[in-house]
């Protein structure tokens, strides 16, 4: 190589290696919406938070890429729902402290949607502040102030749900089984179309029996999912002689949601008026 091309390329590579050397805030991986938006009201921005699904992508069955492998394995932290969720996180080899939310709540054997219930997702926010306060000391009061405005927006959140205790019919279909917290924390009864998995489907004895059930119950209104595919409802809806109205898991945020300044709190808010139309 002559020796008037040496020159640039190595001020080049010094430039490079000296940025990488100053772009060095600690970064939090977060997996899905919920755990991003709670680790973010606590540490606003001391921290960097990045979060692994991206929008329109099903929590359930994601599988998170190599680059993203590589990403956690040099974060500070890692918060995540449950092991019954993203079970890919525990096989991650990193030296990076893992927060698994849902340890903090009173768990139904299996079923991993606890974020739905505001009163659980009150005692996640809690255990993301303690865990990320022991991991960054120097910002625990400043992670204290954030946590407590936010608890306030939850709390809120939670006396508007403990309305629904007062409803004299409290029995809903939903297209997934992911209501089941939100249903035992405020005295509500749920029936879902499919399991705990949206992707395991229904046979055809179990969809006649759904429909049974509705009928028994009096249901004229099926549940459904805006960010997911709602097939299977639709058609038990349709053959019950129901209509289709809009829940939202707050697994992924649409393009749209997104776009719209939508948040948890924002499509909880949104679920509850959905509730309220078939629930009192
Ligand atoms: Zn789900």
């Amino acid at each position: 190589m002559k020796k008037w091309l040496l020159i640039p390329i190595l001020s080049v590579l010094v430039l490079l290696t000296g940025c990488q050397k100053t772009a060095s805030k600690p970064q939090i991986m977060t997996t899905f919406e919920p755990m991003y938006e709670f680790t973010k009201a606590v540490v606003g921005d001391k921290v960097d938070v990045a979060m692994i699904i991206p929008a329109n992508q099903e929590v359930h069955d994601y599988e998170p890429s190599a680059k993203q492998v590589a990403q956690m394995t040099d974060a500070s932290a890692i918060v995540y729902n449950s092991n019954d969720l993203e079970k890919w996180v525990p096989s991650v080899k990193t030296s990076a402290t893992k927060i698994e939310a849902a340890s903090a709540v009173d768990q139904i054997a299996g079923d991993p949607h606890t974020w739905i219930s505001p009163k659980q997702a009150i005692k996640e926010v809690k255990y993301i502040q303690e865990e990320l306060s022991k991991k960054f000391p120097e910002y625990k009061t400043d992670f204290a102030k954030n946590a407590e405005a936010y608890l306030i927006k939850l709390e809120a959140l939670d006396a508007q749900f403990d309305t629904l205790k007062n409803a004299k019919q409290k029995t809903f279909i939903t297209q997934h089984e992911a209501f089941s917290y939100l249903a035992r924390d405020y005295d509500l009864k749920e029936i879902a179309v499919t399991g705990i998995d949206p992707d395991v489907e229904p046979s055809a004895s179990a969809l006649a029996n759904l429909k049974k059930e509705m009928e028994k119950a009096g249901l004229k209104s099926v549940y459904v999912e805006e960010n997911a595919n709602s097939k299977i409802a639709d058609t038990l809806a349709k053959s019950a002689g129901a209509d289709t109205l809009l829940i939202n898991t707050v697994e992924s945020l649409s393009d749209a949601q997104r776009k719209a300044g939508d948040n948890y709190i924002s499509l909880m808010q949104e679920n509850l008026k959905s509730l309220q139309k078939t629930i009192k």
